[in-house]
């Protein structure tokens, strides 16, 4: 079987035949916020359902990194490799810090509770970018259901700690990443799953530190974009209901990974970037691919 579908020349170079889509490890509820640490060699990946971190570590294999986790979700690490993440059973962004101690960011706006953080970036000036659809307070499945007082916002977290919302008309915004030089800021919207809504990733300007527009950049379709990560070129790869979609920074899909369980997230790690992680479903996959990606620290 082909693991890969082209629809671009340029699709062709980034991948290649002898490098497989391999399912690494398995078992697991639903698995999602990879991110890879490349100074201590593992990838820390949530099993929401399971309310724990796990670890993945080429050549040992699985291990737990916390639980309970807060029913975390996505995370990413700050300019100084600090473990920061999202957390359902809290409702809040937090840090881990280098000593193990864990600081929460923000956990309310404006006197209301956030919905349930779902994925962040941080971008060069250190500030904290997150999304907070309501998925994680639906139901006791991946927190604890609970009323939502806030809309569904991308806020900021200065860092000096003041927290604003910064993008406030999507629908369900859920994971996002900037392009390599942060002039643009790619947001996915999955909508109210079920609800028929659109789900695409818009695609906002970034003009003296402030996201402005948002056109829609690609819709994803099987399934949605939930996690999305640039590589050093600028293109998008998204998770999608078939795998992995690769989306030129024009908006054309120049490929897709075939991916055999429904892709949540991604992002890239290994020793030179170069490999695509995957939390999909049940498992973990992973390819190396002739393409970087962009990653911090
Ligand atoms: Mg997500």
């Amino acid at each position: 079987m082909s693991f890969f579908e082209s629809y671009d020349p340029r699709f062709d170079r980034f991948v290649m035949f002898n490098a497989p889509v391999k399912k690494l490890a398995t078992g697991f509820d639903w698995v999602e916020g990879p991110v890879w640490f490349g100074d201590a060699g593992c990838l820390l990946f949530s099993d929401i359902p399971n309310n724990r971190i796990l670890r993945y570590t080429p050549g040992q294999g699985i291990s737990t990194y916390r639980a309970p986790s807060n029913f975390s979700n996505g995370h990413t690490r700050d300019r100084l490799g600090r473990l920061v993440s999202c957390e359902h059973g809290t409702r809040a962004v937090t840090r881990t810090e280098h000593d193990g101690r864990i600081t929460v960011l923000a956990d309310s706006y404006q006197g209301r509770r956030l919905n349930s953080p779902n994925d962040v970036v941080v971008s060069a000036d250190g500030a904290v970018w997150f999304t907070d659809p309501h998925y994680g307070i639906g139901s006791n499945y991946e927190g604890y259901q609970a009323e939502q007082e806030l809309p569904c916002h991308v806020y900021r977290i200065d860092p000096s700690g003041v927290l604003e919302a910064v993008i406030t008309d999507m629908n369900c915004p859920n994971g996002l990443c900037f392009s390599p030089d942060e002039s643009l800021l790619y947001v996915a919207d999955t909508g109210r799953i079920g609800m028929g809504d659109p789900t695409h990733i818009r695609v906002f300007d970034m003009v003296a530190g402030r996201p402005l527009g948002g056109r829609v950049f690609h819709a994803i379709q099987p399934g949605a974009a939930d996690g999305i990560r640039a590589d050093a070129d600028g293109n998008i790869w998204s998770s999608a209901g078939d795998g992995v979609h690769c989306v030129a920074p024009d908006g054309t899909l120049l490929g897709r990974i075939i991916v055999p369980e429904i892709v949540s997230n991604l992002c890239f790690g290994g020793r030179e970037k170069h490999v695509l992680y995957i939390t999909a479903t049940t498992s973990l996959y992973a390819l190396a691919l002739n393409r970087k990606g962009v990653q911090h620290p």
